[in-house]
């Protein structure tokens, strides 16, 4: 089905994951329309002033090490192409102090500049349409008499905003309202995604960068980043420190408790940075930046074809598999209907490693170079198809 069906996609969500999802469409031929519920692209998420690409090291391998690695190499690729350095990103190093100490090759990286250098790119083929201000309230499944079936995306009043044979999902925490709207109930249980708040601290740097060079323990210390486009009342050179963790608190608001914590933390990286903040703060020129990270139960991304939790459940009633006997690719899929969600605190290595794979799924192209494991691990299905495996039922 999916090979004759027209190359034709609604995504929903412009932040790092939809955009790279567009790019990677458009470079394949799709067309593409792009939704999203904010005026522009990159209003939530991944309008972080300042992020950090840098490889996730354990002693040994697990899905989320090699994931990282693959896409740190993948995403320094895509910041030289597209992005001269100093707008938007810098090459760095990074000093882990806490686990796995040790000097790695970074960047610091201000995601809304690799945002728009994707849509203005997939916008360049032609091929490219946005929505701004579209929020989607449902996706439906409509399939008129001979006409292969496609997805209607609609507001909160049922107006429709826009249809194509092909639907990704790309709205972080959103996805689970835009989803569990659908005609088929995705649960909480099907799609675990939880609110992470995180809260960054940072300041106009007018002396010396206060040290040689970034430094990770207890959060990331960004001595010195330097950019004209970061936001139009900000100054162009800052220090930072972030960010603080609040899991299933989905609120975005600033409070000086998290300031608290970013000094504690950095109280114990850099002291004298620390008094520095303080400084800042008595001043009054200390600002913040919180916004709302989305996390899975396991901490990896959802990654490609949504699952159809109503035909798992009819298909087991009728004949269940013998307990743990349902592979995870027998899990029946929403027809045309994708994911990429979850990136976690980790978007910037993510994004458009995950989205390449996302394509690749949709337009069917081999994906013989990437181990079938961690493909599985970034599964939509896995949470339903591992109750099944242990319960033999889909709900609780
Ligand atoms: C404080 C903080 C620090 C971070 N630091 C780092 C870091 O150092 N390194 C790193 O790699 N990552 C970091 N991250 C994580 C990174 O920012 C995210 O992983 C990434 O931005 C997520 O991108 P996304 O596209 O999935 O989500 P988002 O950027 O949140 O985009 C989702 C989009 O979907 C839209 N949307 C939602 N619901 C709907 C709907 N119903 N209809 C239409 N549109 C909808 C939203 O408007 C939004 O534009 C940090 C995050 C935070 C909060």
């Amino acid at each position: 089905m999916s090979a004759v069906r027209e190359q034709r996609a609604l995504v929903v969500g412009a932040g790092l994951a939809g955009a790279a999802v567009c790019a990677q469409l458009t470079r394949r031929g799709w067309h593409v329309t792009l939704l999203d519920a904010a005026a522009g692209a990159a209003q939530a998420a991944s309008a972080l002033p300042v992020g950090m690409l840098s490889p996730h090291v354990t002693r040994a391998p697990t899905p989320l090490s090699r994931l990282s690695a693959l896409g740190v190499a993948d995403m320094q690729a895509e910041l030289e192409r597209l992005l001269p350095p100093g707008q938007g990103w810098q090459a760095c190093q990074v000093d882990n102090l806490g686990h796995d100490p040790g000097r790695w090759p970074a960047a610091l990286v201000r995601p809304a500049a690799l945002v728009q250098g994707w849509l203005r790119e997939a916008a360049a083929t032609g091929r490219l349409q946005t929505r701004w201000n579209a929020p989607v309230a449902r996706l439906r499944r409509e399939a008129g008499p001979g006409q292969a079936s496609h997805w209607t995306a609609t507001d909160a009043a049922g107006r429709e905003l826009a249809q194509a044979p092909w639907a990704v999902v790309a709205s972080a925490l959103g996805s689970l309202a835009v989803l569990q709207d659908t005609d088929h109930r995705l649960g909480l249980d099907a799609l675990p995604l939880r609110p992470v708040k995180g809260q960054m601290s940072l300041a106009a740097l007018t002396g010396p960068p206060l040290a040689e060079r970034p430094m990770r323990n207890n959060g990331v210390f960004v001595p010195l980043y330097e950019d004209a486009g970061l936001a139009p009342d900000w100054p162009t050179r800052v220090w930072s420190m972030g960010s603080t963790y609040h899991r299933g608190d989905a609120s975005t608001t600033l409070s000086d408790a998290d300031h608290e914590r970013n000094r504690d933390s950095l109280q114990a990286m850099h002291p004298d940075a620390a008094r520095h903040m303080a400084q800042a703060a008595r001043a009054g020129e200390l600002m913040g930046w919180a916004q709302v990270r989305c996390a899975s139960l396991d901490r990896l991304p959802l990654m490609g074809a949504v699952p159809d939790v109503e035909a798992l459940q009819t298909r087991l009633s009728e004949s269940a598999p013998r307990r743990g006997g349902l592979l995870l690719a027998q899990v029946p899929r929403l027809d045309g209907l994708y994911m990429l969600s979850a990136l976690g605190s980790r978007g910037l290595t993510l994004a458009h490693w995950c989205a390449q794979q996302l394509a690749a799924q949709m337009a069917d192209e081999p994906t013989a170079d990437v181990a079938p494991d961690l493909l599985q691990a970034l599964d939509p299905a896995r949470f339903v198809w591992r109750r099944v495996r242990k319960q033999g039922r889909v709900g609780a």
